[in-house]
């Protein structure tokens, strides 16, 4: 199916207004995406009309909030092919989540002597939190390395997996290159072993199709703000096996069964995972994020969001200083390149002037940019709803900027 890109458009009210006298052309989709307005109509709903604290209440106000709350959890149980909604945890976002599992299943289960393994790609919020899980129990961490393009080598891999690796947690796609990892390949390695397998989906949740009874992997986190959904809001999901031998993360409200001052009982996943109020408006407006991406279909997503990349990519090569960064085979709408002679930032700056938003620098990735020799790079990322004329307009942009040092 044909998407009707203008018709998307239309529905995001942020993309329709002016930066530096210029259209704004907002290409900055992998630090967050922009919300439709059945997001934001989500938002305000629940705060005109249903505003409560939920499971708690014995009143018809608190019985709607938990239910819509609830129907966000089955809405993304479904979204990622999860056996039960109770094996979706509601988390900050993906760094959260990440942190919840090294300081649950992490401290539980690894040692000293122990191993975890992670890539060249991650993203820091991927690669701190084993560091200090590995720092407190004496364990180590090791690193697969990756080629020139940008790809885990994946022999590489298997000679770091051993009766000594406890986990291995990796990226599905790269935010700094947009490579996708053969998460398939690694998952099925890993269980070999007898490892654990996370996968942070911060990039691939909105791109990919995910199935997380079919990769079997047995964490998977995301970020709903990269989802056209709410900021400060992510989900993680476990096998119900896993999290129910994992202790709890935060004590508090809502995670207990029983408290007394001689011993406190855990109440059920997910709620011994969810101490406290959560973040209820912004659970139930992801729902509206969740939606409108089912209604689009993530086929088609894919199949425009490639077609926007090979656009990018054909002319953007041509020009004289352009040096893509990162070329692996598989890759999600990410675009990240130098110019010759120039600072990523500079780039950035200047794009920024005729209206165009990319990120540069280093991504949140620094021993990646050490690993490629550089500094940073600058960013275009891709959404459902960038046209091809905004294209032309990076690439004429680009094509200025080059020209003063090339
Ligand atoms: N992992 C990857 C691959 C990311 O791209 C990001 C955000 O940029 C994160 C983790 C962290 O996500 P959040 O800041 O939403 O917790």
């Amino acid at each position: 199916m044909r998407l009707d890109i203008g018709k998307i458009r239309g529905l995001f009210p942020v993309l329709h207004q002016e930066v530096h006298g210029k259209p704004l052309v907002y290409f900055d989709n992998a630090a967050t995406t922009q919300k439709p307005q059945s997001v934001l109509d989500a938002l305000t709903k629940y705060y005109e009309k249903d505003n409560s604290n939920i499971h708690r209440g014995a009143h018809a106000l608190a019985d709607r909030a938990t239910r819509y709350f609830e129907e966000s959890r089955e809405a993304i149980q479904q979204f990622i092919n999860a056996r039960e909604s109770a094996e979706v945890i509601f988390t900050k976002g993906t760094t959260e989540g990440i942190n919840l599992v090294a300081s649950t299943f992490g401290r539980k289960n690894v040692g000293k002597g122990d191993e975890i393994i992670i890539s060249t790609l991650e993203h820091h919020s991927n690669i701190v939190p084993w560091q200090m899980l590995c720092e407190e129990k004496g364990a180590t961490l090791k690193i697969i390395p990756i080629n020139d393009a940008g790809e885990i080598i994946f022999e590489e891999f298997e000679k770091l997996l051993s009766s000594k690796t406890k986990l291995v947690s990796i990226v599905h796609a790269s935010n700094a290159l947009g490579t996708i990892n053969p998460v398939q390949n690694v998952i099925d390695a890993a269980h070999a072993v007898g490892a654990k397998v996370l996968l942070d989906g911060a990039q691939s949740a909105s791109h990919l199709e995910i199935d997380v009874q079919k990769l079997n992997c047995d964490f998977f986190v995301f970020s709903a703000h990269k989802l056209y959904g709410p900021t400060g809001l992510g989900c993680l999901y476990g096998k119900r096996e896993v999290f129910e031998n994992m202790p709890p993360y935060q004590g508090g409200g809502e995670m207990i069964k029983e408290v007394t001052f001689e011993k406190t009982t855990y109440n059920v996943i997910p709620f011994k995972f969810e101490a406290g109020t959560p973040n209820i408006a912004d659970v139930i407006a992801f729902k509206a994020a969740i939606e409108f991406i089912n209604d689009l279909g993530k086929d088609a997503i894919r199949s425009y969001e490639d077609e926007l990349l090979a656009y990018a990519n054909e002319q953007l090569t041509q020009i004289k200083g352009f040096i893509p960064v990162g070329t692996a085979n598989e890759k999600v709408s990410v675009l990240s390149f130098n110019i010759k002679s120039m600072h990523p930032y500079d780039v950035g700056m200047m794009l920024d002037a005729n209206g165009i938003a990319v990120r540069t620098g280093h991504h949140c990735t620094q021993p990646l940019m050490k690993r490629l020799g550089i500094e940073g790079t600058v960013r275009a990322s891709f959404a459902v709803y960038n046209s091809k004329a905004e294209i032309d307009k990076l690439v004429e942009g680009v094509s200025r900027i080059a020209r003063i040092k090339n």
